[in-house]
């Protein structure tokens, strides 16, 4: 079961990297996130790396070097995280343990796997996984209350909300990985008081704060998970920023959902935290407020109420050109926590299958505009500003209602308590290009 504990999440564990030791790091040996890099500028064929303090452990070399072996480390050596995703908890929980076992300040073999280190500042990060199919939520019911609010004042939730969790299929083909500068989108629009729609620049570009989570081995088509198999079944957890055209969402979305508005790009962190690593950060599943209906049984379960939530602190920062000019830091325009969707990842994905659609390694699902109950945890600027209605004022004296060409959106997320390692996420970055 990936969310029990063993000598893996150990606060105590020390790695004979120093980088890794550093307080308030996000990748300590007892994080051991998976990516896809190579070296930087170079024709190296993209691989499988371990985030580890500012370095990256190369498994392929590992492999090569005798230090790793088995089909998971194997798994390595190819150019996506797939093959190892569908290889189930098992494998990867003992490849977790050989590899914290060679990090660890104790390791025998620490120079031998000094040697197939990659310095990140010399890496190029690929996407984590080829993701055959994505599926985007809707899964905060601050989100979705906020939301529904500014477009269908007297009735802003859906009857169906409180019982299912309501997602779209997203486009897999233009996820990109973090660093990859996204194009404002062309699209159509209409203005209230138009008589007809015109084609054109996107004028209302916003992000989304999301968590992402990818599939495992899956379900063969015609058969479910229940709940605990779903949440057995997620490999791992990256950040996911759902870049939104507002103005194209909002002339295109009814009656069948979003299309244009969100598929031109969608940006994931390169780093997938393994769920076995968050395992010391589980707690229950959103707590409904009385008079709520509880989910039907396919989607509950004693370990889903009392372990099916994350404790994962999220923020979005923005740094627009003239920040970057004045050499200002990102500034921080939210900050939410992962443990206030209605629905659990576990519930999402059973949901996903429980009429018999399969669901394949390295699927990508998507939580959702992660917003919490008060202002300041809004994931997105739609509600941010209300609509533009409420722009936000930057240290630089510049205003934004929506995003501007050369803006910077930063995601960073991290699980931190008292007297366990920090589990930390690294970053999504993105920079939008004109038209
Ligand atoms: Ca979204």
């Amino acid at each position: 079961m990936t969310q029990t504990l063993n000598e893996t999440h150990n606060s105590d564990l020390r790695s004979w990297l120093d980088s890794a030791n550093t307080p308030g790091a996000d990748f300590p040996v007892q994080n051991l996130p998976f990516g896809v890099f190579r070296r930087q500028g170079s024709a190296e064929p993209f691989r499988v790396g371990v985030a580890i303090g500012d370095q990256i452990l190369d498994l392929a070399a590992c492999c090569d070097q005798g230090l790793l072996t088995g089909a998971a480390a194997e798994a390595g050596r190819e150019s996506s995280l797939n093959t190892l995703m569908g290889l189930g908890a098992a494998e990867w929980s003992a490849l977790r343990q050989a590899i914290s076992r060679l990090l660890r300040s104790d390791s025998a073999q620490q120079q031998q796997a000094e040697a197939t280190l990659v310095p990140m500042s010399d890496a190029e990060m690929g996407m984590p996984a080829a993701i055959g199919d994505y599926t985007d939520f809707y899964c905060s019911i601050f989100h979705a209350t906020n939301v529904g609010s500014m477009f269908r004042p007297d009735n802003p939730l859906m009857p169906n909300y409180k019982h299912i969790p309501i997602g779209y299929h997203g486009r897999s083909s233009s996820i990109v990985v973090s660093d990859t500068p996204v194009r404002r989108p062309h699209g159509q629009t209409k203005a209230d008081d138009a008589e007809a729609p015109t084609f054109g620049p996107c004028k209302l570009f916003d992000y989304e704060l999301e968590v992402g989570f990818f599939v495992g081995a899956g379900n063969d088509q015609g058969t479910a998970f229940s709940v605990d198999q779903a949440d057995d079944n997620i490999f791992g957890f990256c950040l996911v920023n759902d870049w939104s055209a507002r103005d194209i969402q909002k002339w295109e979305y009814q009656p069948l959902g979003p299309f244009l508005a969100k598929s031109f790009s969608t940006s994931v962190s390169p780093w997938v935290v393994t769920t076995e690593a968050l395992a010391p950060y589980r707690i229950p599943a959103f707590e409904r407020p009385e008079g709520d209906p509880q989910p039907l049984p396919h989607l509950d379960s004693e370990r889903n109420r009392s372990h099916g939530g994350v404790d994962l602190d999220l923020e979005v920062f923005i740094r627009t050109p003239q920040m970057r000019q004045q050499g200002l830091e990102p500034h921080r325009l939210s900050r939410a926590n992962f443990r206030d969707m209605y629905w659990t990842a576990a519930q999402m994905l059973a949901h996903h299958g429980s009429n018999g659609c399969n669901l394949r390694p390295g699927d990508l699902l998507a939580s959702g505009t992660v917003s919490g109950q008060d202002k300041s945890a809004r994931g997105c600027l739609l509600e941010l500003t209300w609509r533009g209605s409420e722009p936000i004022d930057l240290p630089t004296g510049e205003v934004r209602r929506f995003l501007q060409d050369g803006d910077e959106v930063i995601l960073r997320g991290a699980c931190e308590k008292e007297g366990t390692a920090r589990v930390g996420f690294g970053e999504c970055r993105g920079t939008i290009l004109p038209a």
